[in-house]
């Protein structure tokens, strides 16, 4: 993980401070996951329009799926995968893929500032 051999023999490592960067970096998008990605998802979540009243469940299932995952990469699978996403009624799979859309992009957004940077364009100079 700390060393990576290149191609002419040599060996690319990173520094102790480039390792605590990243660490902390992906602490970080952890702790944002469910404040963007997931914003959605709350246990009494419904969409305004939804016509029927099973929604509820299934959100909270969701909600459960997603807080007990044992899997630390449970927040960037692909949102048809988690929990009984595939149950919600078409007005909340619509919402909730549109809300979590918006959310993975506030986080995609807000990706230099786990590392350290203030913006893309501060990563890209
Ligand atoms: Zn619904």
């Amino acid at each position: 993980m700390t060393a990576i051999a290149r191609e002419d023999g040599s060996i690319a490592t990173l520094s102790a401070a480039a390792l605590q960067t990243c660490i902390a970096g992906g602490f970080k998008i952890l702790k944002d996951v469910p404040h963007h990605t997931y914003s959605w998802v709350r246990v009494t979540w419904v969409s305004a329009d939804c016509p029927i009243d099973t929604c509820i469940d299934v959100t909270r299932e969701i909600c459960v799926a997603l807080w007990s995952s044992a899997n630390p990469a449970i927040g960037f699978v692909d949102i048809e995968d988690v929990g009984s996403f595939k149950k919600l009624c078409s007005e909340c799979s619509k919402e909730a893929r549109e809300q979590h859309t918006v959310g993975r992009q506030r986080m995609w957004d807000k990706l230099p500032v786990y590392f350290g940077w203030s913006s893309w364009n501060d990563v890209l100079k």
